[in-house]
């Protein structure tokens, strides 16, 4: 079976994989697939479009079920044949089933109108994807009888009957293949959703794609240039005829043990990939200091991380920003002569402190947090990781807002280079970069107009520009 660019074939132990059926060049998209079935998360399902997935103030409620929401009417009218039965289905029950549940529903209704196939280019009928149900422990599979003893009560006044062995298939699929749906900044998880062409896609810790959530366009004046919610599978790199395309289904920042670890939990596979059989990477993510502490040293402080980060997290969700300060410059101090700036415990505390210095408009100290956070990702992901684009685009912002203009400006430009090949240009964060682009340019070239006029040498330290820009401030 092929679809455009790529075709299904063996990959051995690994089963079906797709490969490509002809040079790929880096940013180009392989796959742009609609989303065969997906559900907003209930506890968000009133600040969530069910049709585009945006998070949006003031959505306009289905006045039938009263659970679903939409952006406006164009939203709802898109997202009415996908919601047509589970609008009467949530009427008849009183209350929506759990997300599982309802996506569940949804994907066998969807089944039962198309026999499986969505499109002549769906590779594989949906319910064909693997369960993996013989790989669960018991308490999972408790839950999800529980999940199919729900669907059977929610489903009774269905036209078709499903006898539970295949409602169980369906569970093990979604829990399998689900993926979690960002909402358009990428900020949050808003929702899971399945997408047979990319559930094909097998896992590589260091993969030659990516997947990205395109939250579509409805805004368009005429109808016919809608486009839908679909996730896109874009080249990271050039690939070449024949090989494999892969994506990584959990964050390349973790030891290889670690990584290996989650994706038996989660996906139970056995990762048999290049950084992982020959633990490339690992060196750095758990690397001491220059100096040579001793091992006595590097011991303390990797526990005394830990237990930091443990707190951290629990301030974080407490709201306590002060106290994630305090926590994280106390760690930062322990971890500065035994750490390296590649460490994995560093960077996540780093990672912390930035995120909450921005929130709390910190901006100088934000940035210089940032920038050293963002040179650790730089040593150990691959170039084009959307992960060092964001994390580029944040410190960026927090140059720029400390009045490091030419500093922020370079990060963004970065920033944006990366989310070209990663999400491309017309996704909502791209488009935000490159407004931050322009804005931070037209900044800068004022900036340069002052020292020119008061007819300073020309220079390009920030330092030069933090003066002007105080002397601008005065004016
Ligand atoms: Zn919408
Ligand atoms: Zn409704
Ligand atoms: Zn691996």
């Amino acid at each position: 079976m092929t679809a455009g660019n790529m075709e299904l074939f063996d990959a051995g132990q690994k089963g079906r994989g797709l490969r490509a059926r002809r040079e790929i060049i880096t940013g180009e998209v392989l796959l742009a697939e609609p989303s065969y079935a997906a559900v907003v998360f209930n506890s968000l399902a009133f600040q969530v479009c069910h049709s585009c997935f945006r998070r949006q103030a003031n959505l306009h409620r289905c006045a039938q079920c009263r659970f679903a929401h939409y952006c406006d009417r164009t939203c709802q009218t898109a997202g009415w044949e996908d919601h047509r039965q589970e609008c009467a289905a949530i009427r008849r029950s009183g209350t929506a089933p759990n997300d599982n549940v309802r996506l569940a529903a949804r994907l066998l209704w969807r089944r039962n109108k198309d026999q499986g196939l969505a499109s002549d280019s769906q590779l594989v009928p949906v319910d064909q994807l693997q369960d993996h149900l013989e790989a669960l422990p018991e308490d999972e599979l408790k839950k999800l009888e529980l999940d199919v003893q729900s669907f059977l009560r929610y489903w009774s006044c269905g036209t078709k009957q499903h006898p539970a062995e295949y409602i169980r298939h369906i569970f093990g699929l979604i829990k399998s293949n689900g993926l979690t749906l960002p909402d358009q900044r990428g900020l949050q998880s808003v929702g899971l959703g399945l997408f047979p062409n990319l559930s094909l896609v097998n896992h590589d810790c260091w993969p030659n794609c990516t997947v990205t959530l395109n939250h579509g366009n409805r805004s368009a004046v005429s109808s016919t240039l809608h486009s839908p919610l679909r996730i896109e599978l874009r080249a990271l790199g050039k690939i070449s005829e024949g090989e494999e395309l892969t994506v990584s289904y959990v964050d390349f920042l973790n030891l290889s043990s670690e990584r290996q670890k989650q994706l038996k939990e989660r996906f139970h596979l056995d990762c048999s990939c290049d950084r992982c059989s020959r633990h490339i990477g690992d060196d750095l993510m758990a690397a001491a200091a220059e100096g040579k502490p001793s091992a006595d040293a590097v011991k303390e402080v990797t526990a005394f991380s830990k237990e930091t980060l443990e707190k951290v997290e629990k301030a974080r969700g407490d709201g306590d920003h002060g106290q994630v300060v305090k926590l994280c410059q106390e760690c930062l101090e322990k971890q500065e002569e035994v750490l390296a700036d590649t460490h994995l415990l560093k960077l996540r505390v780093l990672s912390a402190l930035a995120e909450v210095l921005s929130c709390l408009r910190k901006f100088s100290e934000a940035a210089e947090i940032a920038r050293k956070l963002v040179a650790g990702y730089a040593k150990l992901y691959h170039p084009n990781n959307a992960q060092l684009g964001l994390a580029l685009m944040r410190a960026g912002v927090a140059h720029w807002h400390a009045g490091q203009v030419e500093t922020g400006h370079k990060m963004i430009c970065e920033a944006y280079r990366i989310m070209m090949v990663t999400h491309g240009p017309n996704h909502s964060i791209t488009k935000d970069l490159e407004s931050m682009r322009s804005q931070t340019e037209v900044e800068l070239k004022a900036l340069q107009q002052v020292l020119d006029m008061k007819n300073q040498p020309m220079t390009s330290s920030s330092s030069a520009q933090e003066n002007t820009k105080d002397f601008l401030r005065k004016q």
